[in-house]
């Protein structure tokens, strides 16, 4: 059975426009994963539609009215067999990492609700959502984005969503550290060569060249990483030994 992403926003050609390219189109062809949209404008009362008013207390912009999106989710059918959890993108919620995807992998039918204008009215918030989920410390226009980057990101780590020689085990943070540096042809570019040990067809020796960039890499730009993962002896050489060449 597939792993489900519903969408539900004012703007679903957002969401398929993306769907429709690259490693995710051809996710959705398989059959690995399905991203589906619902629309809370189609459950609108009102005869134009409308699914935003103006907020109780004053104050600028406008709020998501519950209706619709009440109804849009009570209408959004989840297979039995499945588990669901429904997940509102907003700046307050958790900030959204590779642990994150982990624990959110484990449903079967993620939903995405994606806010517009000031967001949408708490009530949803309180009485429909699971989880609130956040893409960094700052305001977009809408959730869309941040739920194309979630469910991006949830999606590469499935099996069958990348070819193997694309494997998401070796990006970054999937064993805690960065991703070592990566080189194609041309073998030199302006008097800058690729290193001689990724010409040398020596896997061991070229192996221990990508985790030693990977470990010094990760302890120059992102230190608090290596402070969470317990090192080997030989981790520890290799780090010292890129210290000592950089
Ligand atoms: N007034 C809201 C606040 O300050 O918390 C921001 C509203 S924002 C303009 C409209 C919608 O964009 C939000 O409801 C949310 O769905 C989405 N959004 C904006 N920034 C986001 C972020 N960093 N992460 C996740 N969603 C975000």
């Amino acid at each position: 059975m597939s792993k489900r992403f519903t969408v539900l926003t004012l703007f679903p050609e957002l969401i398929n426009a993306y769907r429709d390219v690259g490693v995710i189109r051809k996710a959705c062809e398989s059959n690995v994963i399905e991203i589906d949209t619902i629309n809370p404008r189609d459950y609108a009362q009102s005869s134009n539609g409308r699914v935003d008013d103006t907020p109780y207390g004053g104050g600028p912009g406008m709020v998501m009215t519950a209706g619709p999106v009440y109804r849009a989710l009570a209408g959004l059918k989840t297979d039995k067999a499945q588990t669901r959890h429904v997940i509102y993108l907003s700046p307050q919620g958790k900030t959204f990492n590779h642990s994150a995807i982990n624990s959110l992998n484990h449903y079967d039918h993620l939903i995405f609700l994606c806010g517009r204008y000031e967001g949408v009215d708490e009530r949803i918030v309180l009485n429909s959502v699971d989880s609130e989920w956040s893409i960094g410390d700052y305001v977009v226009t809408g959730g869309e984005l941040p739920a194309l980057v979630m469910i991006d990101a949830l999606a590469r780590t499935l099996p069958n969503v990348l070819g193997s020689e694309l494997s998401s085990i070796e990006d970054s943070f999937h064993s805690g550290l960065l991703d070592y540096p990566h080189y194609t042809r041309p073998a030199e570019i302006e008097g800058h060569a690729v290193p001689e040990v990724l010409m040398s067809g020596d896997h061991g020796m070229i192996a221990s060249w990508r985790r030693k960039q990977s470990l010094g890499r990760t302890y120059l730009r992102r230190p608090e990483l290596l402070e969470k993962m317990s090192l080997s002896d030989e981790d520890i050489m290799l780090l010292e030994s890129f210290l000592e060449d950089n």
